[in-house]
């Protein structure tokens, strides 16, 4: 089972979109696939088709131990992936999380009992290095990091480095960045084909080979509650987030030759 947190600290970046296609795209590939929705507004919970107000139990009663895994796991409607969902119930998961004792691998403890369920465990971070995100970090092996090619982006990911190698150093010597993914990508402009290489030159291999395009196909989706990968085959977005989990697989699977 490897799992990934898809995490970066700005809102609006791509993160749930990448989450929820991800996951889509693993399934339709035969991966066993679990996507943990991490931020209370829920938008991959919605995203995935799953009605957030009317959970049976969420990822924030999993995390305060009020409700099992099970109880609050559902099957994706739209998608071949499972889902444990949120909703704005895991925003007082933050405040309350804070005096319980090994607050921050709460989500590492219950994944750990459902090793053998999947091959790949997706959780979409909140806009934030919060307890939430923190939670996210200590349960993951990697971090996937989508961002937009734009002049402030490289600012932004210090914080992000820096937050990883303390938690790399302190709390879980497993995780590592897995890499960046270029999101949003419009070719035609010069300062996005600027900074992208700029990317490239300065974290190499972490860059993903593949380029997921601005394409409204993919912002549409949500509002249908279908993974854009499903929702329109055809459309470029679509097949680069296919790609993307291919390249993915090869990634995980590349691991596996080396050990
Ligand atoms: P985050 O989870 O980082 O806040 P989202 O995945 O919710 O970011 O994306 C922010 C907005 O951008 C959403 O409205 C989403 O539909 C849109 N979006 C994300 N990726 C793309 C894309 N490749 N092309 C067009 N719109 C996109
Ligand atoms: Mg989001």
């Amino acid at each position: 089972m490897h799992i990934f947190a898809i995490a970066n600290q700005k809102g609006g970046v791509g993160k749930t979109t990448t989450a929820v296609n991800l996951a889509a795209a693993l399934g339709a590939n035969g991966q066993r696939t679990l996507l943990v929705d991490l931020d209370p507004q829920g938008n991959a919970t919605t995203g995935c088709g799953v009605d957030k107000r009317n959970l049976q139990a969420s990822v924030y009663q999993v995390l305060l131990r009020l409700a099992s895994f099970e109880d609050a796991r559902v099957p994706s409607p739209s998608g071949q992936f499972d889902v444990l969902p949120a909703n704005r119930d895991l925003a007082g998961a933050e405040v309350e999380l804070v005096d319980l004792e090994a607050r921050e691998m709460r989500l590492k403890t219950a994944l750990a009992a459902h090793q053998a369920d999947y091959d790949f465990v997706l959780i979409d971070c909140p806009p934030s290095l919060s307890m939430l995100t923190l939670n996210g970090l200590c349960a993951a092996h990697g971090v996937i990091i989508p961002m937009q090619c734009e002049y402030y982006a490289l600012e932004g990911l210090s914080d992000l480095v820096n937050t990883i190698k303390k938690v790399h150093a302190n709390l879980n010597r497993d995780l590592k960045i897995i890499g960046l993914l270029r999101v949003m990508f419009e070719p035609g402009r010069t300062l996005a084909q600027q900074v992208s290489a700029q990317l490239e030159e300065h974290f190499g291999d972490k860059v993903f080979k593949t380029l997921v395009p601005r394409n409204v196909r993919l912002a549409e989706a949500p509002s249908y509650g279908v993974p854009g990968v499903l929702f329109d085959k055809a459309a470029k977005g679509s097949q680069a987030y296919m790609a993307f989990a291919v390249e993915m697989i090869d990634r995980v699977n590349s691991w596996k030759d080396k050990s």
